[in-house]
Formats: structure tokens, C-alpha cells, sequence
């Protein structure tokens, strides 16, 4: 664990992200390592969740538009995104997968992708007021613990009022992991939860992502509000 958390404030820690992500191919099974085969059980897992939270009495995000964070080519935004929401922005570290949404992934669907920005989470400042719903899978190992904390406080200004954040992350059992290959770490449940308590956020709902292989990391999904919004 101690050395997970070094290798994140390590200079190389972003540097080596980018690169790895510059070898990977723009297809849906580079953007989940291999396995393709699980997007559709994600896609499934994450329209039930969004459906129940649309359904809660009060604490439900509107539906206008929406954020995907460490977007890749799009799978999500295609999926489950855009299926829900009239307008998607793309924010994505790598150029190459960017372009590979615009010009062939998305299909149809590209003209409801209003902006792509190209662009590291941690740098990135949301326009006020700009999103019912912010997404974040499969990205936020990519930022250190500091980044992250700023980062989400940073996300409460692009949100409309009532608006949300959704977090789909792999989890350790217990700790920080780091993964050499990407350079990304991953956090226990205990860890998330004391980063979201620290940026400001509560957890209005959570669940664990089911039918996934045994053999990967346990997925678990988190909305997130902000504490202060008066309608809570
Ligand atoms: N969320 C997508 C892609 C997951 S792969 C999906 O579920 O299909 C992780 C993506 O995060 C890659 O596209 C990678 O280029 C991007 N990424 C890595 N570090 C990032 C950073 N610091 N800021 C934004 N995107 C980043």
C-alpha cells in the first residue's frame, strides 16, 4: 500500500499513463483490456442502475446533458449515455480514440456529441452549470489522491442544480494497488468513500456491478450529490 501510494505522486505516473494509452489499439476491446466480451453485461448492469436512480422520489439527474470521463472511444457514451441523454461531451486523454468516436464508433450518433475535449482529468475545468450528469468509469486510478479530491470539487460547478456525479470503478479488496503495466492504482471501497467525504460528495446509491469473470476486480457503482444542495 505504501508504495502504491509513492508511485502515485511519482513524476512518471501521468507520463506513463499517456503512453500506454498511445499503444493501445481505438477498439472496444482496447478499451477494456481484452475483454470485450463484458461490455454488454457493463452497459446492462449500468442502465439498471441509472434506471433505478431516475426512478428514486427525489435525488433523480436530469436527463438533458451528460459528461463521459476517460470517454476512449466511446463505448459508454454510445451505450448507455446517449441512450438516456439528448446531448453527450467526450473528455478524453488520448487524441487517437477521440477521433475514432467522431469519424467511425459512434455512428449516427456523433452528432449529439457536442463538444470532445481532449484533455487529462486532472487539468480539466467543467463549464458552470453544464451537466445533469457527470460519468466517471474505468478512469479516476488514472488520477492521484489530490488530483481526484480537486477534480470531483471541480466537477460540483459543471453540474446544473440537483445534477450528479456516477462513479464505475474497479475496487481492491482492501487498500491501494498499484498496476505497473498502466500505470493506474486501484482503491477499496473504504478508500473511495473517504475521497468522496473528502471532495464534498454523499452517496445517494450504490451497487456492485454482478456477472462479471471471477477473475477481475469487483465493480462497483457509486452516485454521487452534492452535501450542501438544498434540496437534499
Ligand atoms: N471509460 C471508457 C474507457 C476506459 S479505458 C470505457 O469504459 O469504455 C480508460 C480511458 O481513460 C482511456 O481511454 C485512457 O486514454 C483514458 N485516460 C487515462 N488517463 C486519463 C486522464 N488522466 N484523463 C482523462 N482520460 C484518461
Amino acid at each position: 500500500m505504501a508504495e502504491a501510494r509513492l508511485a502515485m505522486t511519482k513524476e512518471g505516473f501521468y507520463h506513463n499513463a499517456e503512453g500506454y494509452w498511445k499503444g493501445i489499439p481505438a477498439t472496444v476491446d482496447g478499451m477494456l483490456g481484452g475483454f470485450s466480451d463484458i461490455s454488454g453485461l457493463d452497459i446492462a448492469g449500468s442502465q439498471k442502475f441509472l434506471k433505478q436512480l431516475y426512478a428514486q422520489e427525489k435525488d433523480k439527474p436530469k436527463l438533458f446533458r451528460a459528461l463521459d470521463c476517460g470517454a476512449g472511444i466511446g463505448r459508454v457514451s454510445k451505450h448507455l449515455l446517449l441512450q438516456n441523454y439528448k446531448f453527450v461531451d467526450m473528455l478524453e486523454l488520448n487524441q487517437a480514440f477521440l477521433d475514432e468516436a467522431k469519424n467511425s464508433y459512434l455512428g449516427e450518433s456523433a452528432e449529439r456529441v457536442e463538444k470532445f475535449i481532449c484533455m487529462g482529468l486532472q487539468d480539466f475545468v467543467p463549464e458552470p452549470k453544464r451537466y445533469d450528469l457527470i460519468w466517471c468509469q474505468w478512469v479516476l486510478g488514472h488520477l492521484n489522491d489530490e488530483h481526484l479530491v480537486r477534480f470531483l470539487k471541480r466537477c460540483k460547478e459543471g453540474l446544473t442544480d440537483g445534477g450528479m456525479v456516477c462513479v464505475k470503478e474497479n475496487m481492491t479488496e482492501k487498500g491501494l494497488s498499484f498496476d505497473e503495466e498502466d500505470s493506474s492504482v486501484t482503491r477499496s471501497n473504504r478508500l473511495f468513500r473517504r475521497i468522496f467525504e473528502k471532495s464534498g460528495w454523499t452517496i445517494v446509491k450504490e451497487a456492485l456491478q454482478t456477472n462479471f469473470p471471477v477473475t477481475l476486480y469487483p465493480v462497483k457503482m457509486w452516485a454521487l450529490k452534492w452535501k450542501d444542495d438544498p434540496k437534499k
